[in-house]
């Protein structure tokens, strides 16, 4: 297993990859993916996308809090709050800021801005919008 280290922060990594239960893999591409807590539309599976060469990371923030995230060019369903800031940003060079649920709230996860802006989500706050 591999262990991606935060180039300036060891605090904030990337931690090796775990097996889960559910994995979009298993997910037609059309699948929307809902907030967990008020079924709010978020994204779908069709705007998956690969950093660092995967699309699922497990990463851990600087209060040693660990997430398993998927990456997202779009977000439909998140707004973003906070003022970019590249400290102890999972992803060197891109600068991020928080992402909520834009109905309940709810922090999702991340947005990232770079060169290419993606989203990045907590795996365990989003579900298959028919389920
Ligand atoms: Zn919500």
């Amino acid at each position: 297993m591999q262990v991606q280290y935060c180039l300036q922060k060891q605090t904030r990594r990337h931690l090796p990859e775990r097996q889960t239960n559910e994995s979009i893999s298993e997910l037609g591409r059309d699948q929307q993916l809902c907030c967990i807590d008020c079924g709010n539309v978020i994204t779908a599976v069709q705007f998956a996308i690969e950093h660092l060469g995967k699309q699922r990371h497990f990463v851990q923030n600087a209060a040693g809090e660990q997430y398993h995230i998927a990456l997202y060019e779009q977000a439909f369903g998140c707004g973003i709050a906070g003022v970019p800031t590249t400290d102890f940003t999972w992803f060197p060079p891109h600068s991020w800021r928080f992402a909520y649920c834009r109905r309940c709230r709810l922090q999702l996860g991340w947005q990232f801005s770079g060169r290419k802006p993606f989203f990045a989500l907590i795996e365990r706050l989003l579900k298959a919008c028919d389920e």
